[in-house]
């Protein structure tokens, strides 16, 4: 039997599971972020200046440090190898700012290092960016088309291309904090107990990824529940 691709089918229900974890994920982010923002590190660098001081005691000195707008905006550009640090970060001696700016420390180094997992993160971005636009394309055209099989197919591995990209993102992201946190306590800006607190930011952050990628595979398996089979029994 052939049946349209409706809004609310029963798979329906995987996608509320992955948009139920997703905001669990955000919420416990943003009130532990909130939380370590009012608490101030012994150090008494901004979020720049700790930055600053990580990448020199790495070795790395092309590397740029600027501030960005907006709130967690905070990432490194491997490309023009810059360290953008967001407004909440960038002037803040928060123990939150301060994890962040590690964390991103923590990108810069897997570059200079040549860490492969961000090295294939990097290679998939345009793939992703062009693959899962183009899915949703060949599964709307294989719906239309009958149900064509082999047009869904495509779509269907186009986008297990973006799981894949959420996927490589996870090892990419530990690694990251892992790092923020050996330094900040082996350069002595933070204390153990303040090397603890940055753990909790950081795993809270680290919390979104996981969900996002749990989402992204919750979609996947939709897709595949929906479209994935031969469609000779319709
Ligand atoms: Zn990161």
């Amino acid at each position: 039997m052939y049946y349209p691709y409706g809004l609310f089918d029963p798979t329906y229900i995987l996608i509320i599971i992955g948009a139920v974890i997703t905001m669990i994920a955000s919420s416990k982010m943003n009130s532990t972020f909130r939380r370590y923002s009012r608490v101030r590190c012994h150090c008494g660098l901004t979020g720049s200046q700790a930055a600053e001081r990580i990448l020199q005691h790495a070795g790395i000195y092309d590397v740029s440090v600027e501030r960005v707008r907006g709130e967690l905006t905070d990432h490194y550009d491997p490309r023009s190898k810059t360290l953008r640090l967001s407004d909440s970060t960038y002037g803040s001696d928060s123990i939150a700012a301060i994890g962040v700016a590690a964390h991103e420390c923590g990108h810069a180094v897997q570059h200079q290092k040549g860490y492969v997992p961000l090295t294939i993160r990097g290679a998939l971005v345009p793939i992703v960016n062009i693959g899962s636009n183009l899915s949703w394309v060949f599964i709307i055209a294989g719906i239309f088309l009958s149900m064509n099989q082999t047009l869904l197919h495509i779509g269907i591995a186009l986008f297990s291309l973006a799981v894949i990209f959420q996927l490589v993102t996870l090892p990419v992201e530990f690694n990251a904090s892992a790092r923020a946190l050996r330094i900040l306590g082996s350069t002595g800006i933070m204390y153990g107990e303040e090397v603890d607190q940055t753990k909790k930011v950081l795993k809270a952050a680290a919390l979104t990824y996981v969900a996002g990628a749990a989402a992204a595979l919750l979609s996947l398996l939709r897709l595949i529940i929906l479209f994935g089979g031969n469609d000779r029994d319709r």
